[in-house]
């Protein structure tokens, strides 16, 4: 059978290693010889053990996680650790303090609204999240709860390249766009959290790493699925976990393993992204979202020389085979999503085709 595939630049859910996708669909049927599919198989059999748990080995490998940080394996997306997050580990009379670099970080702040004190440390709303904030433009509350942050931000294009500093507090950080993209220095962080469908594999699974004593903060009085001590105690296994999900995201640490893990996929990313940077900033043509010193690897964001062109760059690029490089409605422009599993041929591609419709149409 043969399935032509186009380049996809889509921000999420986004492309998997195609090697990932072969073996999934030969499992699909039979997985480890049970004659029972991966999709069927029961989440208490001995094959799924096997795979939730090399999942959780495989990621710890890869991030160096030490042992005193629980891994587990969430359903609802990043957009339920919006809540789960404050629910948990903001107690009452508390403030929690959220630095705020997009979209996806509002989201955040709005979420937490609801369970308890906000303060806002830092935003670079003005001039629409070209950057992330300076060290100096962080101002923390008295004693915050923890300190939350958008490591990538998916729809601007904008990156930390170091983590901001949290005084002391919990450092909590939406991964979800730039997770297993480089190496961590995990000690940092109080908790990590990642909807799988941008960079470790489908929808439907979300990844989170969240420091032993903070479980201590879970009260009694939560919602059963959103107690983070609770859902540790039963590694993931409390109620039936996105099988198949959790199947792939194995798939893909696999893969990245086998490909010299982090530290080689931090510079393959490099590579990649340095390509559409330098010929974003080699032409008048094009003008990038993002300022340099807070550029994404992740998700590049430009623009032409007005809208109509925009559009007209995007038809084009999709009738040549490369899809979802239109920008979200909030930015505008052009984004291309090239995470782990993006070809870096497919950058050459979209690079080549850059130069070619600014000569045609500059
Ligand atoms: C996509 C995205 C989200 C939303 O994730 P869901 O899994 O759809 O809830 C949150 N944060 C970031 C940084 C994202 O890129």
């Amino acid at each position: 059978m043969s399935t032509k595939r186009v380049l996809n630049f889509s921000a999420g859910p986004a492309v998997l290693p195609e090697e990932v996708l072969a073996e999934a669909r030969e499992n699909l049927l039979s997985f480890a010889d049970s004659g029972i599919g991966i999709c069927e198989i029961s989440h208490r059999s001995k094959p799924f053990t096997a795979v939730i748990e090399q999942a959780e080995a495989d990621i710890r490998t890869l991030l160096g996680i030490p042992n005193s940080y629980r891994v587990v394996f969430f359903q609802g997306g990043a957009t339920l650790q919006f809540s789960a997050v404050p629910m948990n580990l903001l107690g009452r009379g508390q403030t929690a303090d959220y630095i705020v670099t997009g979209h996806w970080s509002e989201k955040a702040v709005a979420e937490a609204k609801r369970v308890g004190q906000v303060h806002i440390a830092a935003t670079t709303r003005e001039g629409n999240y070209r950057r992330v904030p300076r060290p100096n433009e962080i101002k923390l509350s008295a004693s915050p709860a923890y300190v939350h942050f958008t490591s990538n931000n998916t729809i601007f294009g904008t990156q930390y390249k170091t983590e901001p500093d949290s005084g002391g507090a919990p450092l909590i950080c939406d991964a979800s766009s730039d997770i297993l993209s480089r190496p961590l220095d995990i000690k940092k962080y109080g908790l990590i959290y990642a909807g799988a469908q941008k960079n470790l594999g489908p929808a439907g699974v979300t990844l989170v790493i969240i420091r032993e004593d903070l479980l201590e903060r879970s009260t009694e009085a939560l919602p059963i699925y959103l107690n983070y001590k609770l859902m540790a105690k039963e590694k993931s296994l409390y109620n039936t976990p996105p099988c198949f999900a959790v199947y792939v995201v194995g798939l893909v640490a696999k893969w990245l393993l086998k490909n010299g893990g982090l530290p080689a996929m931090a510079r393959r990313n490099e590579a990649k992204a340095r390509k559409l940077y330098d010929c974003i900033d080699s032409s008048d043509f094009f003008r990038g979202h993002a300022e340099p010193d807070s550029r994404s690897l992740m998700n590049v964001t430009w623009r032409l020389p007005g809208e109509e062109l925009d559009e007209r760059f995007a038809k084009e690029a999709q009738k040549a085979g490369m899809d979802g490089l239109k920008g979200h409605r909030s930015v505008g422009g052009l984004r291309a999503s090239i995470y782990n599993a993006f070809p870096p041929e497919g950058v050459d591609t979209l690079v080549s085709f850059m130069k070619d419709f600014a000569a045609r149409n500059g």
